[in-house]
């Protein structure tokens, strides 16, 4: 099977004129480190840089959700209904949407009414892998910020949509695009930094992270996360990544991989700042003997320097695409400075965030078939003949033996973030349950082509689920309960003091659960997918949910058996609010 890539037209861009609308204060970087805390805001993805996607609010609760209403919505319409992963952000009456095909929207948070739209002058050829998606803006000082499918970053005035500053992250006609919400850190030596990773780990790209200058987009620092690419901190050469040639042999390590393309977290406690790496690349990993570092791993950056000071590889010398984008969650376990992280793999990991040391691994989804389990050293135990086989050990030397592996390469979990309640100590994982036929091809480096060297066809493992929200204690990695949904989950997770779970559904339902049951409280049809992450937050005394629903992603795109299963889902593209009656 080839890779697809969507091919676009390019459009212009067109801004609104703001009536009278709601003035945001400027966004403070503690307003971005608190995020957690005040509930009248969401300036951060995660609603709070470490990411636990857990809000304070209880004015709705377990007793009230069942009386929940929507207040207003408002369309992403055009012809760009694709699909919606975004999380909107709130500040001050206005909330800041991105959508399908590179836009972002400015929103009065009492009516729905728009304010302003920046849409991307989008070029011919653009190649995102995986659908014209964005997962959401940044927001600091008097500025948005976003990530293009032409892998540009744009600073866009929050009061009126038009552009400060716009930089070209890299060339997208080499197979670089950018879809994550970028993240605000604070600095002592740079002041706040806009920190951004790369997408385009399927065409051989090399992965980094970078951080710029917020005011100007300047780039402070840069750090490449394969093994033996130099890194840079204010225009001169910093260090290398690891050591040339550690674990990887020969030159494959130019083309390879380890993109950063879900985003990063941040930690204040430990000043640290958290990226997952994708795979490394191409999958067939014949190629490439060795770890791969840091290939399928989490990294852990020095805002100041740009230096990692810890990695931990979740799936060593990966053979199955099991890219270890997925975010890292600080949390306490226990009195310990923990952070957690569901891989693409099927394992959930609890590791030490201020020395990335190992502390535990769970199997979150069943029949992992290419490991046994994680060892007390934190490396796999493998199952060696779970491997595709080397196609150079083939007949025709074209194809080598395919095999049956679960998870599927788009995840026990994807890039869909998890959320934690402090309340009930538990995570709350969108996992799925399917597995792939997989098999290596031959392949070599061309620029702006699929680089993957492997052939695949997912499938359903289960008749009645794909989908299951899991209820996951990170101390004991037992589940607490689990939800089944037929079609897979590829939406994020919310939770709050009410002791509520938020989460949407393929099918199109916005639903809240009781976070220590998982019994269903609440259930709406927003008439399309929903693939974002809900929001909450508190106006005028009251209580708000926001959530925007749109199917899409990749799993039409990539999803083989599985795609037919769900191609009676209907696109849309729609923001909806929810609060309870008066
Ligand atoms: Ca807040
Ligand atoms: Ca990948």
């Amino acid at each position: 099977m080839k890779l697809r890539n969507l091919f676009v037209t390019a459009s212009a861009v067109t801004l609104s004129v703001a009536l009278a609308a709601p003035v945001a204060a400027d966004v403070s970087i503690d307003d971005i480190v608190n995020d957690a805390k005040t509930t009248g805001d969401v300036v951060s993805y995660g609603l709070g840089p470490k990411g636990q996607r857990y809000s304070p609010l209880k004015m709705i609760n377990k007793d009230n959700v069942g009386s929940v209403v929507p207040v207003w919505t408002m369309s992403l319409g055009g012809e760009k209904m694709r699909g919606q992963e975004t999380q909107p952000l709130v500040k001050d009456g206005v909330m800041y949407i991105t959508g399908s095909y590179s836009r972002m929207w400015a929103i009065d948070t009492k009516t729905g009414r728009e304010i302003w739209l920046y849409d991307a002058r989008l070029p011919e050829g653009i190649l995102p892998c995986c659908d014209v998606v964005n997962r959401g803006a940044a927001i600091f000082g008097d500025k948005v910020y976003f990530g293009t499918l032409d892998a540009q970053l744009v600073a866009l005035n929050a009061k009126t949509g038009k552009v400060v500053w716009k930089k070209k992250i890299d060339d997208f006609k080499a197979g670089f695009s950018y879809t994550a919400a970028p993240l605000i850190v604070p600095s002592k030596a740079h002041g706040p930094l806009l920190v951004t990773g790369v997408s385009g780990g399927e065409f051989g790209i090399v992965g980094r992270v970078e951080a710029r200058n917020v005011e100007t987009g300047e780039l402070i620092w840069t750090r490449p996360t394969i093994e033996g690419h130099v890194g840079m901190l204010k225009g001169k050469k910093s260090s290398m990544t690891g050591k040339k040639g550690e674990t990887w042999k020969g030159d494959l390590y130019k083309t390879g991989g380890g993109a950063t393309w879900n985003g990063g977290t941040y930690d204040p406690d430990t000043k640290l700042i958290f990226f997952g790496v994708g795979n490394p690349a191409p999958w067939n990993s014949h190629l490439r003997p060795g770890d791969n570092k840091w290939g399928c791993a989490r990294i852990a950056i020095d805002p100041e320097t740009g230096e990692i000071k810890w990695g931990y590889q979740t799936t060593p010398h990966d053979g199955w695409d099991y890219d270890g984008v997925n975010e890292v969650v600080s949390f306490d376990l226990n009195g310990t400075k923990a952070a957690a992280t569901a891989d693409r793999n099927g394992f959930f990991y609890v590791l030490n965030r201020e020395t990335g040391a190992f502390i535990n691994a769970y199997p979150f989804v069943e029949n992992i078939s290419w490991a046994k389990g994680i060892g007390s050293d934190g490396r796999p135990i493998y199952n060696k003949e779970n491997y595709p086989g080397d196609p150079t050990k083939s007949k025709d030397g074209k194809k080598g033996s395919s095999v049956f592996a679960i998870p599927s390469f788009l995840g026990g979990k994807n890039w869909m973030p998890m959320a934690y309640s402090p309340d009930t100590k538990m995570f709350y994982v969108p996992s799925n349950e399917w597995g792939m036929d997989l098999w290596n091809e031959p392949v070599t480096y061309k620029k702006g082509a699929a680089y993957l060297g492997a052939g695949f066809t997912i499938k359903p493992i289960f008749d009645d689920h794909i989908g299951a929200l899991k209820a996951i204690d990170p101390a004991t990695g037992k589940i607490a309960w689990s939800i089944k949904n037929k079609a897979p989950l590829w939406g994020g997770v919310l939770t709050t003091a009410g002791g509520l779970v938020w989460y949407g559904t393929p099918e199109g339902y916005f639903k809240a659960v009781d976070a220590s049951t998982g019994k269903e409280l609440y259930s709406f049809n927003t008439g399309s997918g929903i693939v974002g992450s809900p929001i909450t937050w508190e106006q005028d005394g009251e209580q708000y949910v926001s959530v925007v629903s749109g199917w899409g992603g990749a799993v039409p795109l990539w999803g083989g058996d599985v795609a037919k299963t769900v191609a009676h889902l209907n696109q849309g593209g729609m923001l909806w609010t929810f609060k309870l009656p008066k």
